[in-house]
């Protein structure tokens, strides 16, 4: 039998003025029967323009549906997907007969006097009929330890599915020596790692389950959930709302990503812009991404963003994420999230994060309680407080900070207090309370550079 072989290619023509452009292409192919893998090949120039880099990366769905997505730079890629074996980013199984389509994401294509010029070719190759060989690993345990209590861990990182630099072994192996509790995987795009990992292999870290939907206009995490979800907004009208409620259905928050980061052409598709996006979809808000500070200033942005957010009287915890990609990634300048959770699984994680019981560090041990004078009950980060003598003590104790550091207390207002630290100890300070309150510690080294922070506790006058 004679394969058919697939040869597109084009230009990519950035309108004068625009600066950049973005988009999809998708190319149709059918598929015979017969078929045991399919190969593709993209290659596209120039990479570079000026100081920067077109990026285009290729995607590959079956009748059915996703079949794998390789989110990384390279502008050569040879690709396969196979019954039985799948290049990192893709999923291996069955080669159903029918109409494929293969995607060119476009995520930037930057201005030039010489078109984009892009060539994809598909070839296909004979093989049986099956549903691949993916190894079976009995499942982990639902729940790790069933002691409520804080659990530190990762709730942003990449493999080799996407563009991170290690398999997911080595990505397992590597958290487990930083001792985290809980590792979130967030491929871009692609949830291609979660079958490789043996639950084994984690001992008594718990593994959550995500992706990074990485749009042209904004990145988002989903965490707790095997499902795929799809990520292409602006396809067939697809918008981002649909993507947070589909992830919801599945069980799964929905976090938007360094949403201050800096955008397109430099970091594609990296900024917020969805400025239609229902805000009550969101679970919470990564106020805090990699090491602090950055580059481009994204985190101290995100932190101001998210300050005006609580002003609004919006409830959208606070998060923070390594956005693991390479050794050496988890260093001093790069926060640890901290979750009070019931017992340590998947869905007390994700309870915990909804109800804001988080606390964010590089470093510095924080703890903070509200307690409401005479009657009531003292509360926690995360906690509604109500104070019926309208008086009560914020308490915030500390351990393991720098010599120099500061502390700030908070509230949606502003600046309540701000006071330069011992390395450990504790503060006691007495608030009036007139109506409803948020209040939140948030920690500086002697540099100005944040080290630590609470969520809200939430104080009512009762
Ligand atoms: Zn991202
Ligand atoms: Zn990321």
């Amino acid at each position: 039998m004679k394969l058919p072989v697939y040869h597109f290619e084009g230009h990519i023509e950035v309108e004068k003025g625009q600066g950049f452009y973005r988009g999809y292409l998708h190319f149709p192919f059918n598929v015979p029967e017969g078929v045991g893998a399919i190969h593709l090949s993209l290659r596209y120039s120039p990479v570079r323009v000026g100081e920067l880099d077109n990026l285009i990366t290729p995607g590959l769905y079956d009748p059915a549906g996703f079949r794998g997505e390789a989110h990384r730079h390279p502008a050569n890629e040879d690709l396969a997907v196979g019954v039985d074996r799948a290049s990192p980013g893709f999923v291996a199984g069955e080669i159903g007969a029918g109409v494929w389509v293969a995607q060119l994401t476009v995520h930037t294509v930057v201005e030039d006097a010489t078109p984009c010029h892009y060539t994809l070719d598909i070839s296909l190759e004979a093989g049986r009929p099956g549903a691949g060989v993916a190894t079976y690993y009995p499942p982990a345990p639902a729940r790790l330890n069933d002691r409520p209590g804080w659990y530190g861990g990762e709730l942003h990182s990449h493999t080799f599915h996407s563009d991170g630099a290690l398999p997911p072994a080595e990505l397992v192996a590597q958290a487990r020596q930083q001792g985290l509790d809980f590792l979130a995987i967030t491929d871009h795009n692609t949830n291609a790692a979660l079958g490789e990992i043996d639950p084994a292999s984690l001992g008594p870290m718990l593994l959550i389950p995500g992706m990074e939907l990485t749009t042209l206009y904004g990145h988002a995490l989903v965490l707790g959930t095997r499902q795929w979800i799809d990520w292409r907004t602006g396809y067939q009208g697809r918008t981002i709302d649909q993507a947070a409620s589909e992830a919801h259905a599945a069980g799964a928050l929905f976090i938007m990503a360094h949403p201050q980061a800096v955008g397109s052409p430099i970091c594609t598709g990296c900024h917020w812009e969805f400025s239609h996006f229902d805000l009550d979809l969101a679970d919470a808000f990564e106020v805090w991404n990699g090491p602090w500070p950055d580059p481009y200033d994204q985190n101290i942005k995100g932190l101001h963003a998210w300050r005006e957010l609580q002003a609004t009287g919006r409830r959208l915890p606070a998060t923070a994420g390594t956005d693991f990609h390479s050794l050496g990634n988890w260093n001093s300048a790069s926060p640890r999230v901290w979750v009070y959770a019931r017992e340590l699984s998947v869905a007390a994680v994700l309870d915990g994060i909804r109800q804001g019981r988080v606390i964010l560090s590089a470093g510095p041990k924080l703890a903070f309680q509200v307690l409401p004078d005479g009657a009531g009950t003292p509360g926690e980060v995360g906690d509604i407080v109500v104070a019926p003598s309208q008086r009560a003590t914020l308490s915030v104790s500390w351990d393991r900070v720098p010599q120099g550091n500061s502390l700030h207390l908070r509230n949606a207002e502003g600046l309540l207090l701000s006071t330069s630290l011992p390395a450990s100890g504790s503060l006691q300070q007495p608030i009036q309370i007139h109506r409803q309150e948020r209040v939140w510690v948030e920690l500086y080294g002697e540099n100005g550079f944040l080290i630590a922070m609470t969520n809200p506790i939430f104080i009512q006058p009762g």
